[in-house]
């Protein structure tokens, strides 16, 4: 990589880190990720809930990513019926913030996660309401077609602890991306 682009991307990526440090809701953020990782679905649940909450009402563009994560917590917590309503959510605002071009590989990998959880019943609601969304979007699910050149970026975002879904996030370029969960500049394994 040439040195000046190199320079540039590090001042960009330190700018945006210490920005993330910065802003509100970070800890919080990093708290619900470290109770989904101690399996405290529950209480995980209810912060991303009130980040996706609060997030909406500032009209950031992870909002729909933070009901999903709710929603997922709400389901590994037994929470069924509202679980589902959350992922629902979670899809319908992606297509109200224009991010519907991303929902087929969303949608891929929650149904997925389902099939994985085997939760057949939740798996046929949340299938349903995607397709009915879906087929007004004139979209379909994905089929499987990871992008291996998207593999290299770290699993867990650095600053807040969020999975990283390398064929979901927005990239800048070649060498980097958005966290979904905090917007933090993400950067390549070199
Ligand atoms: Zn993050």
């Amino acid at each position: 990589m040439p040195k000046n682009r190199s320079s540039r991307l590090w001042r960009s990526a330190r700018r945006r880190a210490l920005q993330a440090r910065n802003r509100p809701g970070l800890q919080r953020l990093k708290l619900a990720h470290k109770l989904m990782e101690s399996e405290k679905y529950s209480q995980a649940g209810i912060i991303f809930e009130e980040l996706g909450v609060a997030a909406i009402g500032r009209g950031i563009p992870r909002a729909p990513q933070l009901f999903l994560q709710a929603g997922r917590a709400q389901l590994l917590a037994g929470a069924a019926t509202h679980g589902t309503d959350l992922l629902i959510k979670g899809t319908r605002l992606m297509s109200k913030m224009g991010q519907a071009d991303r929902l087929p590989i969303v949608s891929r990998r929650i149904l997925s996660e389902l099939h994985e959880f085997s939760m057949d019943q939740e798996y046929r609601m949340f299938e349903s309401e995607l397709r009915r969304l879906l087929s007004e979007l004139d979209l379909k699910i994905a089929h499987n077609n990871r992008v291996e050149s998207h593999s290299k970026l770290p699993s867990k975002c650095p600053y807040c602890g969020g999975t990283i879904h390398p064929d979901e996030v927005d990239w800048h370029n070649n060498y980097s991306a958005t966290c979904d969960y905090c917007g933090s500049f993400v950067e390549i394994n070199t």
